[in-house]
């Protein structure tokens, strides 16, 4: 461990060790980090809202369930006031689909064998907090950050708005847990909008929405119905077409959310034909299996969103004395829900450098490979996973070929080293770990190919050959293998689509 050369300021000299901007999933969750690595640290939690409402990150995926329930320790709480998730499943259709039981359907046949919950963001988040403040953080809502100066390595001071006044603390630390407000990286001119993913979104919560696995269904449909062991109706289903999915996640209590994902460069969203929330059902009832299952379903008019151009990143991630977390540091793609994974490695990051610091490390090293570590992480994930996903999701063979793959590698690299190594392994952001690159050069590898396969049938208006009546169904991953046999199904399907692809190209 090296000695700090320079003199740090004193800790009685501010009034806080850590300012938190933002009080939802990120910014509760770094404090319970540090509250429990650091007794006795005082933070301050500046929230604006007086309460959170409701937010996309409704579902998510094995890393960030292990992290909420057995880092943060909900579990329990997850289990008793949320749902518990079966999975990822996909519904593909073409000009010949016309209904529900035609679609090709991608997604598991059996229920799924790691946690992962749905989850109801106004609630779960005002939890998670409410945790933060019985930890011993203090917490001020509706407190509204409103300027910030950094001086790395000395004092950091945040103004903020609460009440009728306006106030100004000074602390060794700022989280910016702020979301897409991004606070800082907008103030410091580091934020960037990633223009090669020009993604846009709507979305509500909805009333009405058809179970998937209601009697109904099976009265109507009875071989699509036995075809799965699942539950299909927990699991995130996503309608999908060409250049946009769709996410319908159940909730707690009935409601679900819906909403709708697309690449602008492929999907002319409807302008006109009422308010947005109208205009999205509309947009989805000409899917067959969307208008199946939301055919009686109503939006909450007050909770219709619409958001453009999501991806975005901040050429910085931390400095001595102010680190970002969560969206406040890059939002890539809604697509597998990563966000909430994301939240869980930048938080995990965050509280290990801030308590680096107090225990009198060297900061300058350890700022340096935080930066390096965060952005080399996004970078390679957004190649290898999103980039350009859009061009070829909406074709069964493909996506599923794609999904196999993602998912093996994902269960390899990142869920499987959690379960063995525990906490410490959220330290080691996706892809920024030494001799990980031959599995992203693989990746974008196939990632890039059934983007360019994809392209190529657009052109030649072929698309959609497989949509109908297909059904790839996965048995299950497992964890500390590397599901050997899937992968080889993987390749097997992708040797079938060349051979397709080399066929239809001597016939054209
Ligand atoms: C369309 C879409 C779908 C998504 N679906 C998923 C999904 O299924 N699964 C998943 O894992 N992720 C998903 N995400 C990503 C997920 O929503 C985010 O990663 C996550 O909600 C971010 O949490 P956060 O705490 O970082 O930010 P937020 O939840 O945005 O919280 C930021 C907080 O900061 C507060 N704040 C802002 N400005 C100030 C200020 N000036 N002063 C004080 N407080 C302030 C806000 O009030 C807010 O409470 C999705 C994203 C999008 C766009």
């Amino acid at each position: 461990m090296e000695a700090r050369m320079d003199s740090p300021p004193t800790e009685g000299s501010f009034e806080y060790d850590v300012v938190v901007m933002g009080g939802a999933l990120s910014g509760a969750a770094t404090a319970t980090l540090l509250l429990r690595q650091n007794p006795g640290i005082r933070i301050l939690i500046l929230e604006k809202s007086a309460k959170l409402s409701r937010r996309v990150g409704e579902a998510t995926v094995e890393v960030s369930a292990y992290f909420m329930g057995r880092v943060l320790g909900l579990t329990q709480y997850l289990n008793e006031s949320h749902l518990a998730k079966q999975g990822l499943r996909f519904w593909f259709t073409n000009g010949e689909v016309k209904t529900l039981a035609e679609a090709s359907e991608l997604g598991p046949l059996y229920q799924v064998r790691v946690p992962s919950y749905q989850l109801d963001r106004a609630a779960f988040d005002e939890e998670v907090l409410r945790r933060a403040g019985i930890a011993g953080a203090e917490i001020l809502r509706p407190a509204t950050v409103i300027d910030v100066q950094l001086q790395p390595g000395k004092e950091q001071t945040v103004t903020f708005r609460n009440g009728d006044g306006t106030r100004t603390v000074r602390s060794r630390w700022i989280v910016d847990a702020s979301g897409v407000a991004a606070i800082l990286a907008r103030k410091q001119g580091w934020w960037k909008s990633n223009i090669e993913h020009p993604t846009a979104a709507a979305w509500s919560r909805w009333k009405g929405v058809k179970d998937w696995d209601s009697r109904e269904l099976a009265d109507k449909y009875p071989s699509w119905s036995r075809a799965v062991y699942a539950t299909r109706n927990t699991a995130t289903n996503h309608v999908i077409g060409d250049g946009w999915w769709s996410w319908w996640i159940p909730l707690k209590g009935g409601d679900v959310s819906v909403g709708v994902v697309f690449d602008q460069r492929l999907v002319d969203w409807p302008q006109e034909g009422g308010k947005l929330g109208e205009r999205l059902k509309a947009f989805l009832m000409k899917h067959p299996v969307a208008r199946e299952i939301l055919v009686d379903a109503q939006f909450d008019e007050e909770d219709v969103h619409w958001r453009k151009n999501l991806a975005y990143y901040s050429t910085t991630f931390a400095g001595d004395g102010f680190v970002l977390v969560g969206d406040a540091a890059a939002f890539m793609d809604p697509f597998y829900s990563p966000g909430m994974d994301w939240i869980s490695f930048t938080t995990s990051r965050a509280a290990a450098l801030i308590g680096a610091q107090r225990r009198g490390e060297a900061m300058s090293a350890l700022v340096e490979r935080h930066n390096r570590d965060l952005a080399r992480s996004h970078r390679c994930w957004f190649e290898a996973v999103y980039k350009d996903k859009y061009e070829y999701m909406g074709e069964f063979d493909l996506m599923s070929t794609a999904l196999i793959f993602d998912l093996c590698l994902y269960y390899l690299g990142v869920v499987s080293r959690i379960f063995r190594y525990g906490e410490n392994a959220l330290l080691v952001p996706p892809f920024s770990a030494r001799g990980i690159g031959p599995i992203f050069r693989f990746m974008r590898t196939y990632n890039r190919r059934f983007a360019e396969i994809a392209r190529r049938r657009r052109k030649r208006r072929m698309l959609g050959k497989t949509n109908r009546a297909h059904r790839c169904l996965i048995p299950g991953f497992k964890l500390h293998s590397a599901n050997p046999k899937l992968f080889a199904q993987g390749f097997a399907k992708w040797a079938r689509v060349e051979l397709g692809e080399l066929f239809s190209a001597s016939m054209s």
